[in-house]
């Protein structure tokens, strides 16, 4: 599979960051700031890719504004 979810490794959309499931187990602040494409977009994913690999619960992960 080319895309699979980083969390969970199920498939995702692939202009998704995580599958739905994941998604909605972000917590609702760290969504918002997520969706915000502005040109700090990049670093913010980096910052969510990095606590999931680090094994952060998704309910905990925090993403700088
Ligand atoms: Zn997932």
């Amino acid at each position: 599979m080319n895309n699979p979810c980083p969390s969970c490794r199920q498939p995702k959309g692939a202009r998704k960051y995580l599958c739905l499931t994941c998604w909605d187990t972000l917590p609702a602040l760290a969504r918002r700031h997520l969706n915000r494409r502005d040109q700090r977009a990049m670093s913010r994913l980096q910052e969510l890719y990095r606590q999931i690999a680090e094994g952060v619960p998704l309910r905990e992960i925090e993403v700088s504004p």
